[in-house]
């Protein structure tokens, strides 16, 4: 049993590296902003609920997310282990942890400087189709705004990757997720990351760390 979990702002570059961590560890990522916005477009009782925090880079109410981590976690899938990656973003999500008796092995901890993160997720990029992620000016596809994978034109941005969005996103995360960065430390299985450079050189950071 593998429990991990990616914690940084967002723009981190979590989503990236839990999933390079899949391949590693043979155990699925777990994100719970890709499940909120897939409940979001299959139009959910879930996803209508989620819909206007999202939409304005507000956290999704406590009681929500928890419901639906504490489903998915049951699915034959993860019964070796799991990456959390965007949960838990607050004190009362590590504590649901804890009362369904959720041990995590390692959190793991992306730095990145704030300038950077802005950079990263002003430029982001997606196929509305296949999902593919490219960025404008780090990862372009190799034909102007047409997904390399499906061949879908356009290429569409998320509505929270908005400048107004990014910044309370940002705000949200120093007020209630950043705590988690102690509480971790605190339980001594914080491992902390240089999230800056390469994606492949950060993997082997990740990687040297875990001991892996
Ligand atoms: P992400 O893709 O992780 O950046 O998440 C996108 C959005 O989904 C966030 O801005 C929140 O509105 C919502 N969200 C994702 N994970 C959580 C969580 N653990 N708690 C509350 N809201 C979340």
């Amino acid at each position: 049993m593998k429990r991990l979990m990616m914690l940084g702002p967002p723009g981190a570059g979590k989503g990236t590296q839990a999933q390079k961590l899949v391949e590693a560890f043979e155990i699925p990522q777990i994100s719970t902003g890709d499940l909120l916005r897939a409940a979001k477009r299959n139009g959910t009782e879930l996803g209508k609920q989620a819909a206007p925090f999202m939409d304005n880079g507000k956290l999704v109410p406590d009681a929500l997310v928890i419901g639906m981590v504490k489903e998915r976690i049951t699915l034959p899938d993860a019964k070796n282990g799991y990456i959390f990656d965007g949960f838990p973003r607050t004190r009362t999500q590590s504590e649901a942890l804890d009362e369904m008796d959720v041990v995590l092995d390692h959190v793991i901890s992306i730095e990145v400087s704030e300038p950077e993160l802005i950079r990263r997720l002003a430029g982001r990029r997606s196929c509305k189709e296949c999902k593919a992620v490219y960025h404008l000016e780090f990862a372009p596809p190799t034909k102007a705004d047409t997904c390399d994978k499906c061949g879908c034109s356009p290429l569409i941005q998320r509505s929270d990757d908005q400048p107004a969005k990014i910044k309370q996103r940002l705000i949200e995360y120093a007020a209630e997720t950043s705590p988690l960065i102690e509480f971790y430390q605190g339980k001594g299985i914080l491992v902390q990351i240089d999230g800056e450079g390469d994606p492949k050189e950060i993997k082997k950071r990740i990687q040297s760390a875990l001991g892996t």
